[in-house]
């Protein structure tokens, strides 16, 4: 028989955990059956994606720096791709957090259920709240100050201290380009496998999410009977979706004011790579399509694109990062929790390098999000709460991280006098077949 896609599966799961959920929120004893024997497979879940997370963001940004080896022979071409992923990335969360404090996806929530629901899934959520509060009466570098650990074994011992381990992985990133390369190629090459190894483990783990999304939401539903939770995660979901959108436009702004190309020019040479994003979910394994695409229908020259668009693919992801920031607020919307502009803006930096440090793998965006809730103060018991909606929008956001770094190729190319015309004129999908038959 033919195995059915995971995406698939996990749509099932979800619909099953909601079906299960309802008929045993219906049945005398039902919501204690599934708050003890089928929650717990929710919550193993979910430690699974938070236990992988130190080890994915030292992995793989130490690999990534570290891929940047050429940017003392291309530091021209370097600088413009690191300046402009930042800015791409930036413009990405701030679109995000304007639309999630417009659209206020998670105060749709009453009162009531926002109470149960706080109950639910987070006993110490004033313990949160106090911790937020500090936050917010700390000095005004305390955020710098923070991002320096001073002992790095004790940062990576806790998921709250992320962004100091991410600190730690670029700094001996750039320390291992510095130093000659067949002195660094041991070190290179341990942590090129355990990026390896890293990305196993995760595709391991959304093994087990079908399964993981049936307890979170069949515990969802029997614990959450109000149907305003759904409403308000159906609300956060077209949020995120409406982000993603004006992303692309965005984009195709950017390639016709820059590169002087049309919008339809981009989006049909792009295309094919859009959907295999939207199908695998991962920008790594959507890679080679983009490459081929990049180079033969917009007439990026390889040595651009096949620089540009691996860093890309590991460190710049626009629909991530977007998902990152208004993931947090809907979360502490939904847990009665009032961010600060000063938070919010923090959510900025945070969410930029947590989609910086994502993997690009299908549910990365989710385990990295967890520091930009935890950095925020915004219980990451919260992730049970949206993690029911995850992966389609993980199928949507992958389309905008790879087109993303199409984007940015084009107008690297572009700055360096590398864009030529495209081999390709025609946009007939069956010339590689021709080619290779
Ligand atoms: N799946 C995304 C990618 O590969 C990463 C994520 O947001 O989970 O681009």
């Amino acid at each position: 028989m033919k195995k059915i896609a995971l995406h698939w599966q996990i749509l099932i799961g979800m619909l099953l955990g909601v079906i299960a959920g309802i008929i045993m929120a219906s049945i005398d004893g039902g919501k204690e059956i599934i708050q003890d024997w089928i929650k717990p497979f929710g919550k193993i879940f979910i430690n699974l994606l938070k236990l992988i997370a130190v080890p994915l963001i030292l992995a793989s940004l130490i690999k990534g720096v570290s891929d940047l080896k050429d940017i003392s022979k291309l530091s021209k071409m370097g600088g413009r791709t690191i300046a402009i992923y930042i800015m791409t990335t930036v413009i990405a969360v701030s679109i995000g957090l304007v639309l999630v404090n417009i659209i206020k996806p998670g105060n749709s929530i009453t009162e009531s259920t926002r109470i149960e629901m706080v109950e639910n899934y987070s006993g110490d959520t004033a313990k949160y709240k106090e911790d937020a509060q500090k936050q917010r009466d700390s000095g005004p570098l305390q955020a710098l100050e923070d991002l320096v650990p001073e002992n790095i074994f004790s940062a990576a011992s806790d998921n709250k201290n992320m962004l100091q381990v991410i600190f730690f992985a670029i700094f001996f990133g750039i320390g291992l380009i510095l130093i000659p390369e067949e002195k660094g190629k041991t070190v290179k090459d341990f942590f090129d496998g355990f990026n390896e190894v890293i990305l196993k483990m995760i595709d391991i783990i959304m093994l087990a999410a079908p399964y993981g999304v049936f307890a979170l939401l069949a515990a969802l539903v029997v614990e959450s009977p109000s149907v305003d939770l759904f409403k308000a995660l159906a609300w956060y979901a077209i949020t995120v979706v409406l982000g993603l959108l004006l992303m692309i436009v965005v984009y195709n702004t950017f390639v016709a004011v820059f590169v002087k190309k049309s919008p339809s020019f981009f989006m049909k040479g792009i295309s094919p790579a859009q959907l295999l994003a939207f199908s695998t979910s991962s920008s790594a394994a959507t890679l080679p399509v983009t490459m081929e695409r990049v180079t033969e229908h917009l007439g990026v020259e390889e040595e651009v694109s096949s620089f540009v668009l691996p860093i890309g693919a590991t460190i710049n992801m626009d629909g991530t990062s977007l998902y990152q920031a208004v993931a947090a607020v809907f979360i502490a919307q939904a847990f009665g929790m009032d961010l600060s502009l000063g938070t919010q803006l923090g959510i900025i930096v945070t969410a930029t390098l947590a989609s910086i440090g994502s993997a690009a793998v299908p549910g990365a965006g989710m385990v990295m999000l967890v520091i930009v809730l935890a950095q925020a103060g915004i219980p990451e018991a919260g992730l049970a709460l949206i993690f029911a909606v995850d992966r389609p929008l993980d199928m949507c956001r992958t389309v905008v991280n790879v087109t993303g770094d199409a984007t940015v190729s084009m107008m690297v190319a572009k700055s360096v006098g590398k864009l030529g015309e495209p081999d390709v004129k025609d946009w007939d999908d069956n010339y590689h077949h021709k080619q290779k038959n």
